[in-house]
């Protein structure tokens, strides 16, 4: 029996003769010209002012925490279900993170349980966007503004998904998407900072050049470079932006081919979602997902014993994040089992199914019989 793989990237010749092309061209650094038209690119798809490349969604999300101007001692509210990428960087910088609780049916950031938790000294919130899936920003965004608090989006999964009009990650005063090899757009490893504030997309292009102007002289301005703040080197090499431009290129394709997966997983569990034996992830009426997870939840009990029969069918499907007030980090920071039920009971149900772009329909739909068979 074919075994199915979690997640593939699709990469065909083109990406393969992209890469090779800078390679020979000799320019392998960042901050060059394949990085400077995939950051057009990127502004123009997503909507945004300035985008900014980086070496990862979790150094863009540290370079946001950093060009805000909080202070050690802030408080910065986020979901516990969640990578620890936005907690680490909000620790970096010597600031507080508080956990808040997720909505069971699209385990994104539960805005009456963030309003909760602001204190004086919250200064900002970081919203994750999970599974390509917008949280609800339109309440987000006006608790936010009423208590003063910057958003910063962690759209690590979400290329090509949106909130009404508006792409994620460029809601907030700054996003974060992720180039990951398991995400919907690859570069291996890469990210992107984004933004609509001109001063904030200068200071975080200062941040990523080791706390340099060099960006200004690469542009004719100044006639040399210096170092004018703290900073670290988080500039994106062009032979990954090449790779991620062609990516970029077959956006639609890949959305498309993942939401063709979508759809089948969809229409086959409804019988099992109407008997109650799962519960398929929400998509609510304002967003239009990209189709970056499939996930599904069942009885805690049984959701070991499902993933090893799935396991035994030849199908890889795994669960997701182990909650960060319940890890050992977590634990040292004073939080306890019982803190988030609704984190706590997601990760114990929590199923993702495979789903990436040369997925056949006949192997979707083998996974659907065959979950109806182990549930039954
Ligand atoms: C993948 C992911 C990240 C990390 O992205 P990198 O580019 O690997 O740093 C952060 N947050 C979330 C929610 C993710 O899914």
């Amino acid at each position: 029996m074919q075994q199915i793989p979690f997640n593939k990237p699709l990469i065909e010749q083109d990406e393969i003769d992209a890469v090779t092309g800078v390679l020979r061209g000799g320019r392998l650094e960042g901050n060059a010209p394949v990085s400077k038209r995939v950051e057009k690119t990127l502004e123009k798809i997503v909507g945004a002012k300035f985008v900014l490349l980086m070496t990862s969604c979790t150094h863009a999300l540290e370079t946001a925490v950093r060009v805000l101007d909080l202070e050690p001692g802030d408080e910065v509210i986020l979901p516990s279900f969640s990578f620890p990428s936005a907690a680490n960087a909000v620790l970096l910088a010597g600031m507080k993170p508080v956990f808040a609780e997720v909505q069971p049916d699209t385990l994104n950031l539960d805005p009456e349980d963030m309003e909760k938790r602001i204190t004086g000294r919250t200064r900002a919130v970081i919203p994750v966007h999970y599974a390509g899936v917008a949280c609800d920003m339109g309440r987000i965004m006006e608790i936010s503004r009423r208590s003063g608090l910057k958003v910063i989006e962690d759209a690590a999964q979400c290329m090509g998904a949106y909130c009404g009009q508006d792409a994620l990650g460029t809601i907030g005063e700054i996003g974060a998407i992720s180039f990951h090899a398991t995400k919907n757009v690859v570069a291996g490893e890469g990210g992107a900072f984004i933004t609509n504030n001109e001063e904030l997309f200068h200071k975080a292009d200062i941040f990523r050049e080791k706390g340099t102007n060099r960006s200004r002289f690469l542009a004719g301005e100044i006639d040399k470079y210096s170092w004018v703040s703290p900073g670290s080197s988080y500039v994106l090499s062009d032979i990954l932006a090449a790779l991620l431009e062609v990516q970029l290129g077959k956006l639609d394709r890949l959305t498309s081919q993942r939401g063709r997966v979508d759809r089948i997983y969809r229409q086959g569990l409804l019988d099992l979602e109407s008997e109650g034996l799962l519960q398929i992830g929400a998509v609510p009426q304002y967003c239009r997902p990209n189709y970056h997870i499939f996930f599904i939840q069942v009885d805690p009990a049984r959701r070991d014993s499902v993933l090893r029969s799935l396991k035994e069918a030849g199908i890889q499907a795994t669960t997701h994040f182990y909650p960060l007030h319940l890890s050992e980090m977590g634990r040292r920071m004073g939080w306890r089992e019982g803190d988030f039920p609704v984190t706590e009971t997601a990760f114990r149900s929590l199923i993702r199914l495979p789903i990436y772009p040369g997925l056949p329909d006949t192997e979707a739909m083998r996974i659907v019989e065959t979950l109806q068979r182990i549930l039954h």
